[in-house]
């Protein structure tokens, strides 16, 4: 059960402390919203690594249905309340920055799930930092234009890293749409809830290493109005390796469909560079 403003209130004031909206502070108060979102995202006998529980909102929808949740909170004052609140030996409550957090040491090396509603000022970060993990499925509530970068098309403004990396390992699916006063204190947008669900491992063999992906993808895409080549200075690899994909010289990343950036990252990673005597 999410807590009511009014409750949101009192815990902080009870404890004399403030919101603080410098840490995207916007606690869902639509628990029917986020239990449907534990539903989609637990998966029977896997740990959730959450981010940014806050009050424990979703926390509480995701311990019925997680093996165990650890999650990681920033705000020391939340993450010593939150025990407090959900008591239960298989929540654990780590507090910390989860761009730093060491999440092999967290998780282990067994499969695990990723939801968090996240801090709308880092979404981005936590989202490419996410992705190359590779985590079995990833649960985010996000702002309605950080949802519009999941299923983004070549060529469209939002097209980028995380539609790339997204539509390569995963599948993407918005699941609900969530209006501004689903959140308190509430924020000037609206938001959207989506799941990323892992491709089956036959579809994962023959792509890169999604960490490659990632750095070819950003230098790619870097200066978006250069053509793929120029934004590849002093290395004659991606040059080389177009004519054979029947793609031309002066094509923009942009225009590119993930796999094709995939396919051309996979080319490049095993290219020899070209000998310039
Ligand atoms: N999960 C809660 C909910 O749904 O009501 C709170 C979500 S609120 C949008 C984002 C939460 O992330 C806040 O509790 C905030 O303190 C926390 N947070 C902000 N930056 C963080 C960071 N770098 N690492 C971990 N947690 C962070």
């Amino acid at each position: 059960m999410a807590l009511s403003p009014e409750r949101i209130r009192t815990v902080f004031s009870e404890h004399g402390r403030r919101i603080n909206p410098a840490l995207g502070q916007n606690f869902c108060v639509e628990g029917a919203l986020l239990s449907a979102a534990a539903a989609r995202v637990c998966l029977p006998d896997l740990p959730v690594l959450e981010i940014g529980p806050g009050l424990g909102a979703l926390t509480e929808e995701l311990l019925p249905r997680a093996e165990r949740v650890v999650a990681v909170e920033k705000d020391a004052f939340l993450a010593g309340l939150l025990p407090q609140l959900l008591p239960d030996t298989r929540l654990q409550v780590v507090t910390g920055d989860i761009l730093r957090a060491d999440v092999p040491a967290l998780m282990g090396d067994s499969p695990y799930v990723v939801a968090g509603n996240l801090p709308y000022y880092i979404t981005t970060p936590i989202v490419e930092r996410f992705l190359p993990l590779l985590p079995e499925r990833m649960l985010f509530m996000v702002q309605k234009e950080a949802a519009a970068r999941f299923f983004a098309a070549p060529g469209e403004r939002v097209y980028g890293a995380v539609s790339v990396l997204s539509q390569v390992y995963y599948r993407p699916e918005p699941l609900f749409s969530v209006p501004r006063h689903c959140y308190y204190p509430q924020p000037e947008v609206d938001s959207a809830v989506v799941l990323l669900t892992k491709r089956a491992p036959a579809d994962l063999a023959a792509l890169p290493a999604p960490d490659a992906l990632l750095r070819f993808v950003r230098t790619a895409l870097a200066m978006r109005r250069k053509t793929l080549v120029n934004n590849f200075p002093r290395d004659g690899r991606v040059a080389a390796l177009l004519p054979a994909q029947g793609i031309p010289e002066n094509v923009r990343a942009e225009t590119l469909p993930p796999q094709t950036l995939a396919q051309l990252c996979l080319l490049y990673e095993n290219a020899v560079l070209p000998c310039e005597i």
